[in-house]
C-alpha cells in the first residue's frame, strides 16, 4: 500500500520555516514583506481563494494589501491599479486573481506586474528564464509539486517522469522543473496516442488534466510515485484526476485530494513573495 504524501504538512512546515525567514528580513531590513491582491468582481470561488490567501500571508507574519475592485470595473482601471502597485517600493509581490470577468483583457493587464513582482510566476519573462534554467520565480503549483517530491524523499535524477497535461500554469511549467532535476520527462496531452503505455512507464507520474480519477491504476507502474494536481467537484465531493482508492494499491507513493497539491499552492505563493523580496533587496 502507497505511502501518503500529506501535502497538509508539508505545506505547513513550509510556512513555519517561512515564518522565521520573514522574520528575520524584518529585523535586517527594517521593513514587512507585502502581498498585494487584486480581485475583481465577485466569483465565489474566488472570493474563497483569496480570503485563504491573506489569511495565509499574515500568518507568516507578511503584510498584505488587498484590492476588491468591482465586476464592473473598466481595463484602464484594474490597469492602473496592477501600475501604481508595480511602481509602489514597497510592494513585492502583485497577484492578479483569475479568472477576470469577461470583458476584462487578462494578458494586458498581468503584463503591468513587473517580472521581479510576479509571485504566480505566469510572465513570459519569468516562464523564460524557467526555460533557460535560471533562477526565477516558478508558477506555485508545479512549485510545490517539486517541494513535495523532495519532503518525501523521491529520488528524481534519472528517473522516468510523465506529466498529463501541458497547460501554462501547470504541465509545462512542471516538466522543466523535472527536466531540470534530471528526469527524464514525457509531456501528455489530449492527443497523446498510447497513454496508458506512456503512463506505465512512469517512475514520477503527474496528473494534471482536470479528468475526474482518469488515472487508473493499470496505468501505473508497481512502485511508481504518483501526484495528484486535479481538483475536480462532483457529485461525491472533491476528487482528483487520479482513481486514488485503487493506484494506491500500486503506487509507492500517493497524494490525496483534498490535502495534496492544494495547500502546498498557496505555501509556495508566499515562498515566491519571499524570494521576490530578497531578489528585489539584493538587486538595490
Ligand atoms: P487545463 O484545462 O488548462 O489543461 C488541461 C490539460 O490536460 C490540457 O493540456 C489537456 O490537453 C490535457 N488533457 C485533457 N484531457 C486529457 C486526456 N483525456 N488525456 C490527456 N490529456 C488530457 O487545466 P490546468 O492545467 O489549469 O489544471 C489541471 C487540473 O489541475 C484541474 O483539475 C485544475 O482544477 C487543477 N489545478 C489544481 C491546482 C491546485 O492548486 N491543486 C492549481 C491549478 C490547477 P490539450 O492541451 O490537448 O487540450
Amino acid at each position: 500500500m502507497a505511502k501518503i504524501i500529506d501535502g497538509k504538512q508539508i505545506a505547513q512546515n513550509v510556512k513555519d520555516e517561512l515564518k522565521v525567514k520573514v522574520q528575520e528580513f524584518f529585523v535586517k531590513n527594517n521593513r514587512q514583506i507585502t502581498l498585494a491582491v487584486i480581485l475583481v468582481g465577485d466569483n465565489p470561488a474566488s472570493q474563497v481563494y483569496v480570503k485563504n490567501k491573506i489569511k495565509a500571508t499574515e500568518y507568516v507574519g507578511m503584510k498584505s494589501l488587498s484590492f476588491y475592485m468591482p465586476a464592473t470595473s473598466t481595463q484602464e482601471q484594474v490597469e492602473e491599479t496592477v501600475k501604481s502597485l508595480a511602481n509602489d517600493d514597497t510592494v513585492d509581490g502583485i497577484l492578479v486573481q483569475l479568472p477576470l470577468p469577461k470583458h476584462l483583457y487578462e494578458n494586458k493587464i498581468l503584463s503591468q506586474i513587473p517580472a521581479g513582482k510576479d509571485v504566480d510566476g505566469f510572465l513570459a519573462e519569468n516562464v523564460g528564464n524557467l526555460m533557460l534554467g535560471q533562477d526565477t520565480t516558478v508558477a506555485c503549483t508545479p512549485f510545490g509539486v517539486l517541494k513535495m517530491l523532495k519532503s518525501s524523499g523521491v529520488e528524481l535524477s534519472g528517473k522516468n517522469a510523465v506529466v498529463l497535461g501541458r497547460s501554462n500554469i501547470v504541465g509545462k511549467p512542471m516538466a522543466m522543473l523535472l527536466l531540470k532535476e534530471n528526469c527524464t520527462v514525457t509531456i501528455c496531452h489530449s492527443k497523446t496516442q498510447n497513454l496508458e503505455q506512456v503512463c506505465k512507464n512512469a517512475d514520477i507520474l503527474v496528473a494534471a488534466i482536470g479528468k475526474p480519477e482518469f488515472v487508473k491504476a493499470n496505468m501505473v507502474k508497481e512502485g511508481a510515485v504518483v501526484i495528484d494536481v486535479g481538483i475536480n467537484r462532483t457529485e461525491n465531493g472533491l476528487v482528483g484526476d487520479v482513481d486514488f482508492n485503487a493506484v494506491k494499491g500500486v503506487a509507492s507513493q500517493i497524494s490525496p485530494v483534498p490535502g495534496g497539491v492544494g495547500p502546498m499552492t498557496i505555501a509556495m505563493l508566499l515562498e515566491n513573495t519571499y524570494l521576490c523580496a530578497c531578489r528585489r533587496n539584493n538587486a538595490k
